[in-house]
């Protein structure tokens, strides 16, 4: 007989994880899945990280680390905040976590009191949603549109502020749309977090390595919002490291040393050999960044070019990490004479039992008229992809 807490059972499972597992399920079965489902570079980690990593298992370094982190890898990264992104986090005020989604949960965690409300702005990650469900906060979710890039408006956040409004989860360049704010449209949107008090802003900035055009812009760099600010980053998607787990944060001292007290009795820690890594990432750079961001720039075009050509879905051009977000509400309520199209999620599993590609629904990200493509794979499988999704979508009437 099972026994659950109510806490697990109100959390639902990742969607994104949960495509991905389908059509690892169907290419176990021999079938020629394309997976365009997963948030994850197709890179392999740089040489310089591997082999720091390497060292550091062979020179034993295996003892239980320090709870917020090793000093030199907070210190790297104290030095990577002000150099790259303007901001002065000194080591104490950055904690290293097991990626960027513990990062934020552990910030969720420490900040948000059950009923206190959290602003999302829709399409928007989808742990974020279910992190706040899991501390019993309440997710408000601000609706932006495709025609205006994806992006809130000022008098929008502004609305979607009360007296209970503990927090305000930014992501640019975003998952999912792949867009990204200028720094006037950050300026605007920190002035509002400025004139409210006790409001906070996460601003997780995982993507800022993968930006095509512009300059990346850190929320906490605006000085007038800088103690309201949690910067959220980590190695996964910049350095192609996300089997490393390896994230971390740059907050108020306050909220780095609860950070540390709940990681204190959560995880003791980060993997020791992981931190050797990440140091090596952040403190070294061999140019494989650049490549990467070269490499995802190209397949951004040719998935865009060709999904131009489908009939019915728009498709705004993103400006940075691997997605894009095309709108599909033309295709529902149609059918293929078998199955209807009622939901962003029936478009995508009919993708994956049609065309064999797999897309994730928009639903899970707050965005019900649209799916999420992940471009991070080949660009002739890119190419087959987007043929095959077109040829699916055409049985539609
Ligand atoms: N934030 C965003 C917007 C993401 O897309 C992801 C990964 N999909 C993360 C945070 C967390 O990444 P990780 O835990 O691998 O660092």
């Amino acid at each position: 007989m099972e026994h659950l807490s109510d806490r697990i059972k109100s959390l639902s499972v990742s969607q994104t994880l949960a495509m991905a597992q389908k059509s690892r399920e169907l290419k176990a079965k021999g079938i020629d899945v394309i997976n365009l489902s997963l948030g994850e570079p197709d890179f392999n980690t740089p040489d310089y990280i591997k082999e720091a990593a390497k060292k550091a298992i062979d020179s034993n370094f295996s003892k239980y680390p320090p709870v917020p982190g090793y000093n030199d890898l907070r210190e790297a990264i104290s030095r990577k905040f002000r150099e790259e992104n303007g901001i002065n986090y000194t080591p104490e005020q950055i904690v290293v976590s097991a990626g960027g989604k513990h990062s934020l949960i552990n910030i969720i965690l420490c900040m948000v009191n059950p009923g206190d409300e959290v602003i999302l702005l829709a399409p928007y990650w989808v742990s974020y949603y279910d992190q706040i469900i899991l501390a019993g906060g309440k997710p408000v979710v601000i609706e932006t549109t495709l025609e205006n890039d994806f992006k809130v408006l000022p008098e929008q956040l502004e609305s979607g502020i009360t007296k209970k409004t503990r927090l305000v989860i930014f992501n640019s360049p975003s998952n999912p749309t792949g867009m990204a704010y200028t720094r006037e449209e950050m300026n605007d949107i920190a002035r509002i977090i400025q004139k409210h008090d006790g409001l906070y802003i996460i601003s997780d900035e995982i993507y800022e390595h993968i930006l095509f055009s512009g300059e990346h812009v850190s929320m906490a760099s605006f000085d007038f919002i800088y103690d309201k600010v949690i910067t959220v980053n980590g190695v996964s998607k910049g350095y192609a490291m996300t089997g490393w787990r390896i994230g971390y944060i740059g907050a108020p001292l306050w909220l780095a040393k609860a950070v540390d007290k709940l990681q204190g009795q959560f995880t003791s820690g980060v993997c020791s050999i992981a931190q050797r890594a990440a140091l090596a990432a952040v403190s070294g750079d061999d140019g494989s960044r650049l490549k990467m961001k070269d490499a995802f720039l190209r397949r951004r075009d040719i998935v865009c070019g060709l999904m131009k050509e489908i009939k019915g879905m728009k498709v705004k051009v993103p400006q940075g990490a691997f997605y894009v977000m095309p709108e599909i509400s033309y295709y529902l309520g149609k059918s293929d004479g078998e199955t209807e199209i009622k939901t962003s999620d029936d478009l995508a599993l009919f993708l994956l039992d049609k065309a064999q590609v797999a897309v994730v629904g928009g639903d899970a990200f707050g965005a019900p008229n649209c799916i999420r493509i992940s471009y991070a794979t080949s660009d002739d499988q890119l190419t087959e992809a987007i043929k095959r999704i077109k040829g699916a979508l055409e049985k539609l009437k």
